[in-house]
């Protein structure tokens, strides 16, 4: 069971430095994997702050070269010299707002995986997509164009965000995240988190769903109380 907070653009590294050590006073793994993916900047912080914690640092982007003419980019190899072990890809907001496509993402996501980073890959269906009953179609769509890219690797992990969950409070039910999931894992052998509006109140009825593996956390993973919740709910139900 993995709990991976997404911090988006919140916390610079002052700030990330006095998370970090409350979180390490709160969040033991313990039974459980966490990760906190944090902004650029702040990934030398999150990493000396949370060394030997048990807790991983995460970046929330990487780019398919390692050098080039690719300004405001960072390479999989700078994140992993700085002691950082995976990274997001994908994500429905680099989709929607910065141009990410199945491709790119797909870029992203191998060479990362190369590069020896863990990887969650983002995917998921927008609202008038779910109204379509088009969902497993845009699912196998974009789960398809990464495994084209990575094949096989035990270093891939999935999030299915559905974009209409994604910071507006809007969850999918546990019967929805159960059923994506489930159609999931018939494209993909890797672990398969749920992302869109969890909470401390609602993780362990999400987690306990059978193919939901964990969940990536964007606005409850910013306070360190209601992370810390999630993660003893997650290893409530993983016992
Ligand atoms: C996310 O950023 O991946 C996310 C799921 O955000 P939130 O939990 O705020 O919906």
């Amino acid at each position: 069971m993995l709990i991976a907070g997404n911090w988006k653009l919140f916390k610079g590294p002052t700030e990330t430095s006095e998370f970090c050590a409350e979180l390490r006073r709160h969040v033991v793994p313990n039974g459980i994997d966490v990760v906190v993916c944090v902004p650029f900047v702040s990934l030398v912080a999150a990493v000396t702050a949370l060394d030997g914690s048990g807790v991983r640092v995460f970046a929330q982007n990487a780019h398919w070269q390692e050098t080039g003419p690719y300004t405001g980019e960072v390479a999989a190899g700078m994140l992993a010299e700085l002691g950082v072990t995976g990274t997001i890809v994908g994500h429905s907001e680099r989709r929607q707002l910065f141009g990410e496509t199945d491709e790119t993402a797909a870029r992203r996501a191998a060479h990362a995986l190369a590069s020896g980073l863990d990887v969650i890959a983002c995917v998921g269906e927008l609202e008038a997509e779910r109204d379509e009953e088009l969902t497993e179609d845009v699912l196998g769509r974009q789960v398809g164009a990464i495994i084209e890219a990575t094949g096989a690797s035990p270093r891939l992990t999935i999030a299915y965000e559905p974009v209409w969950a994604i910071g507006t409070g809007k969850t999918a039910t546990p019967e929805q995240a159960q059923s994506a999931h489930a159609f999931i894992r018939t494209l993909v052998d890797a672990p398969i988190l749920y992302g869109g509006s969890v909470k401390p109140e609602n993780a362990a009825v999400l987690l306990g769903e059978p193919d939901v593996d964990g969940a990536l956390v964007g606005g409850a993973s910013l306070d360190v109380d209601s992370f810390a919740a999630i993660c003893a709910a997650a290893r409530s139900v993983s016992v």
